[in-house]
């Protein structure tokens, strides 16, 4: 898979030189799948040259899916720019998020209205389909885009992109939230092999624009590290930011995460599957990714079990047989720790249940610590607390 950066300047170009080095373009992010399809995310100002690209590439298959995350002008200005849309032999799909006071096919038209522009959308050649979105997910051959809402003034999708290659989360134009890091921002970039991210402000600036819909790099390395994430690329730069200020932005962020880097000009980034390619590999679902984020530890005899965040993943059979495997009458104590997952539910409880029956079978007591308040309600409500020992830290029963 390709990834390859045409814009990466937030909210307006930036046409100088000293600004180059980051680019000069608004939001376009060129993807090619690792069969071939080619995903383009958002269309700010570089996708002009990005079209001009493809009228010249021997691999373009005359049709392609910009992916726009929101319609603010350094995400859509570039469009009515964008020359294979004008070509009769091309097709394109347009998605964008799901709005009722502000139709895809509008806000792109509507660009172009003759106050503005001198061509309207109709006198576009190429075959355009619009596909609204919610949060939901897109396949493409055998890639998968996931859609995820983000915190932005007017609304906003993050995007996953899954292909047999590996994991790109684009999350740019997005706000983090006071009390810590965004949960559905954590879920688009679980495990990405490239962690693209908002980073328009400096942890100092961002006290003064709470409520501009952007972030910083602090929280970028925050996520990318929670996230599981490879690699994190700083986007969205502010057009007020020269390019010898980012670099000094990407050392400071280097100390805290060393696999950080500014998305600049042109750049390409591959990323090569590290399974078999010959093995037919198939795309990692959410659940299998999911699946790799619980911990179980068995020291010598207590096993510990930290679930992930995601109550699907707790109710999930793979959950359920990975923890019950360790359980054997060698064991005496099964601890099972709360500390990432907040919620249970009554599908939840079951999953609990069969745990407990395994840990009586086998001899061995079942333990909880860092339950939630919530979770701590629940399973004093449902009398598990008569049969489970909830606890605050190990060793200290409540
Ligand atoms: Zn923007
Ligand atoms: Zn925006």
């Amino acid at each position: 898979m390709k990834v390859k950066f045409w814009g990466t300047r937030g909210s307006i170009p930036t046409p100088e030189p000293e600004f180059m080095k980051y680019g000069g373009n608004t939001s376009c992010v060129e993807i090619r799948t690792s069969a071939g399809e080619l995903i383009i995310l958002d269309a700010g100002t570089g996708i002009r040259r990005l079209g001009l690209s493809l009228l010249e590439d021997p691999e373009f298959r005359d049709r392609g899916h910009i992916f726009i995350s929101h319609y603010h002008w350094d995400h859509i200005q570039g469009f009515p720019f964008f020359t294979p849309a004008f070509l009769k032999s091309n097709k394109f799909h347009i998605y964008g998020q799901f709005k009722v006071d502000g139709r895809l096919f509008d806000v792109l038209n509507g660009q172009m209205a003759n106050l503005y522009f001198p061509i309207r959308m109709d006198g576009m050649r190429s075959q355009i389909s619009f596909h609204e979105l919610i949060e939901q997910e897109v396949t493409i051959g055998d890639t998968i885009i996931r859609t995820g809402h983000l915190n932005h003034p007017q609304g906003n999708l993050g995007f996953r992109i899954e292909d047999p290659d590996g994991i790109v989360a684009y999350v740019t134009d997005t706000e983090h939230p006071e009390e810590g890091l965004d949960e559905k921002v954590l879920e688009i970039a679980a495990d990405a092999d490239l962690f693209i991210y908002d980073a328009m402000f400096t942890p100092e600036e961002y006290p003064n624009h709470r409520g501009w819909g952007h972030s910083t790099w602090e929280t970028g390395v925050q996520l990318a590290k929670a996230a599981g994430a490879k690699r994190l690329a700083l986007f969205h730069h502010d057009p007020k930011k020269d390019d010898l200020t980012i670099d000094q932005i990407v050392s400071l962020a280097q100390i805290q995460f060393p696999n950080t880097f500014a998305c600049e000009r042109d750049q390409e980034i591959f990323i090569h599957s590290t399974t078999d390619v010959s093995s037919n590999a198939t795309p990692p679902t959410l659940s299998s990714i999911l699946r790799t984020k619980h911990r179980i530890q068995s020291v010598d005899k207590t096993v510990t079990v930290r679930p992930s965040s995601f109550i699907e993943h707790f109710i999930s059979e793979s959950f359920l047989s990975d923890v019950c495997a360790q359980i054997s009458h060698d064991i005496q104590e099964v601890i099972l720790d709360f500390s990432t997952l907040q919620e249970i539910d009554s599908l939840a409880l079951g999953t609990l249940a069969q745990i407990l029956e395994k840990c009586e079978s086998a001899g061995a007591t079942l333990s909880i610590v860092h339950a939630s308040d919530l979770i701590r309600d629940v399973l004093e409500i449902t009398r598990f607390s008569q049969v489970i020992q909830i606890v605050d830290a190990p060793g200290q029963a409540v």
